[in-house]
């Protein structure tokens, strides 16, 4: 994961570096430091814990100068610690890198390294790159008469990656080559903004809004040399390429926390708003259809589809579980959701008119990217499902639909999870309609889903029961999250989002499913959280509840405004509005965003940045 920026122009590159680092706070924040050009030499500053530690060690000693790189951290390899946090310095200082990726021959060359003489100061697997580069710089250096030429540092670049396993976003700088930054890519994102006298480099744009609004993304295998007045870019196969600019449109860095305590709750509230927005200008009334504008295939080759894989990672995984029961519901496509981690290293048969969708909040997931390589790769259409604009994952897939939910600080995922449901939810009455759905069915789902953003505000009403109920639970260590069809995604999602942020062992499971193991856990400390709305088999629910409330098992439920017969039988009740099976995820999950929002914050958890985890995968 990690977030890097770099910079090369007139500014000063300290106080951008750490603005920038702020903004890429979420893609890891175990450790954060930069190095700035100075004079005759490179200057660091790194420290384990936030950019805000970073910043305080700053100001105690502070750098400046107008050529720099910043990283902040999510650990692979080596703990988190200050000589662990990046920049990492190769040889004596000749060399500065950071790096995003994971260098997977590292320990061999590392064994070769030391040989050489090289001293590791860290357990990354960063330094290696570092001293490497270090050590080719060296050998082309007393290759070649012209001791300042930027060429000399790009061969040397070149040799070191091309002696690399595994991937990386890297960009260098020199101690001798004061007024160059290289940047170097291949599987983790880099992104360079083209400013006057200066550019830019970055894990994704947030470093560059306010800044500049032309960017080249970097594609793998390609290196980039800035200097202030120039922009050299070349591919490692077919040489110097002439630079695609682009140019950036909503990106958003609004994230003003309001009234809020946490980026997670105020996210959860934002969830009225951020379905609409998933919704916004996608329904054609008089076809009662859904539109897309970016799905880039003809109706044609839409209706040849006869089978939809939709591949993702974590929370995304279970809005494609959702998925696949309306698409299969509605569109009655098979459909199957595939673990992105899974998909992309094993080998199922795909049939020609298998459409694949990759659905991730960032667009950047490791996993998900190369799964969705793999499937294009063997001729399949790609379409993406994902919320930030211009992301790797957005510009690799042959189209794709945008959530519109605005960016997602919390780390655990709560409004993209119902942004990627409503999408689905459209996707079903898009292909059903092209199927066997009928006018008056499409009509109908219409109508309900636009009711659903009045829906949402009213469950959110529950947010003081839920906070309530929270105390009472704060203290148990296991956690049961049940329910069944579409509400069986939903406690997946309920169990994923306790784990994430209190550290309590929760699991979700088919209700019915239970009583082929997990019932053995019951008991009078294990609470079961039943997501048990009135619908399709709400009867057989209530037995799957019964069987809990006979094991003396403490019931949280989660059931329709007015159901006395669940109230009068289980511990809790949280109460929700009734709609229809398929909006069920829609309004279940928020209650269940909430209890984990609250049983965190009554452990003391840190809500927004929970131990361990990155808003966003970039390794494997
Ligand atoms: N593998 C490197 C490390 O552990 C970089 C990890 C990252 O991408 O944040 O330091």
């Amino acid at each position: 994961m990690c977030g890097i920026v770099g910079y090369v122009g007139f500014r000063d590159a300290t106080d951008l570096l750490i603005e920038g680092l702020r903004r890429l706070e979420y893609r890891g924040y175990d450790s954060a430091g930069i190095a700035i050009h100075q004079g005759d030499r490179i200057e660091c500053r790194k420290r384990a814990g936030r950019v805000q530690e970073l910043e305080k060690l700053l100001e105690s000693d502070p750098i400046s100068g107008s050529v720099g790189i910043g990283h902040t951290r999510w650990a692979t390899h080596g703990e988190t610690t200050d000589v662990n946090s990046h920049p990492h310095v190769g040889g004596n200082g000749e060399v500065v890198i950071v790096h995003n990726g994971v260098i997977e021959n590292y320990s061999t060359l590392r064994t070769k390294l030391q040989a050489l003489g090289f001293v590791f100061r860290s357990q990354t697997d960063t330094e290696v790159v570092a001293h490497l580069l270090a050590h080719h710089v060296e050998e082309q250096l007393k290759l070649s008469d012209d001791a300042e030429g930027t060429e000399i540092y790009v061969r040397a670049l070149e040799i070191t990656i091309s002696k690399l396993k595994g991937t990386y976003g890297i960009v260098a700088m020199f101690r001798d080559l004061p007024d160059v930054i290289i940047a170097a890519r291949a599987g983790s994102p880099l992104v360079v903004g083209v400013g006057k006298g200066e550019y830019y480099v970055a894990s994704d744009a947030s470093p560059l809004v306010g800044y500049t609004d032309e960017v080249i993304y970097l594609q793998d295998h390609e290196m980039v040399v800035l200097t202030t007045t120039s922009i050299d870019l070349r591919h490692r196969d077919s040489g110097q390429l002439s630079p695609n600019i682009h140019t950036l449109d909503q990106v958003s860095t609004d994230t003003d926390l309001g009234d809020f305590e946490h980026y997670m709750l105020k996210e959860i509230f934002e969830q009225p708003q951020t379905i609409a927005n998933a919704m916004r200008g996608r329904f054609n009334e008089d076809e009662a259809t859904a539109v897309f504008g970016g799905l880039n295939l003809d109706p044609q080759q839409l209706r040849r589809i006869d089978r939809i894989v939709l591949t993702a990672c974590g929370t995304s995984w279970h809005a494609g579980l959702v998925g696949e029961y309306l698409l299969e519901e509605f569109a009655r496509v098979p459909t199957e959701v595939e673990y992105a981690s899974e998909l992309r290293y094993r080998n199922p048969p795909l049939e020609d008119n298998t459409m694949v969708f990759a659905i991730t909040q960032s667009g950047e997931t490791a996993d998900t990217l190369a799964a969705l390589r793999e499937c294009k790769r063997k001729g399949h259409p790609t379409l993406a499902i994902c919320n930030v604009v211009g992301s790797t994952i957005a510009r690799e897939a042959d189209g794709g639909i945008y959530l519109h939910a605005g960016p997602e600080v919390g780390v655990a995922s709560t409004k993209a999870f119902t942004s990627q449901v409503t999408v689905l939810t459209l996707l079903a009455l898009f292909f059903g309609r092209m199927r066997h759905l009928s006018y008056p069915a499409g009509k109908r789902m219409i109508s309900r889903l636009k009711e659903m953003p009045e829906i949402i505000e009213r469950t959110l009403k529950c947010n003081e029961v839920v906070e309530e109920i929270s105390s009472r639970y704060s203290q148990f260590n296991n956690f049961l999250y049940l329910g069944r069809l579409y509400n069986f995604p939903v406690a997946l999602e309920g169990a994923l989002k306790l784990k994430e942020i209190s550290y309590i062992h929760a699991e979700g499971y088919p209700a019915a499913e239970m009583k082929h193991g997990p019932i053995a856990l019951v008991d009078e400390v294990t609470p079961s959280v039943f997501v048990i709305p009135r619908g399709g088999i709400y009867p057989k629910v209530m037995s799957n509840l019964e069987e809990v409330k006979a094991r003396k098992g403490p019931v949280i439920a989660i059931a329709c405004e007015g159901d006395t017969k669940v109230a009068d039988l289980v511990d809790d009740v949280i109460f929700v509005p009734d709609v229809e099976d398929y909006l069920q995820p829609l309004v279940t999950s928020i209650p269940l965003q909430l209890l984990s929002y609250y049983i965190a914050v009554n452990r003391g958890c840190n809500v927004d940045r929970p131990r361990n985890l990155a808003k966003s995968v970039t390794v494997e």
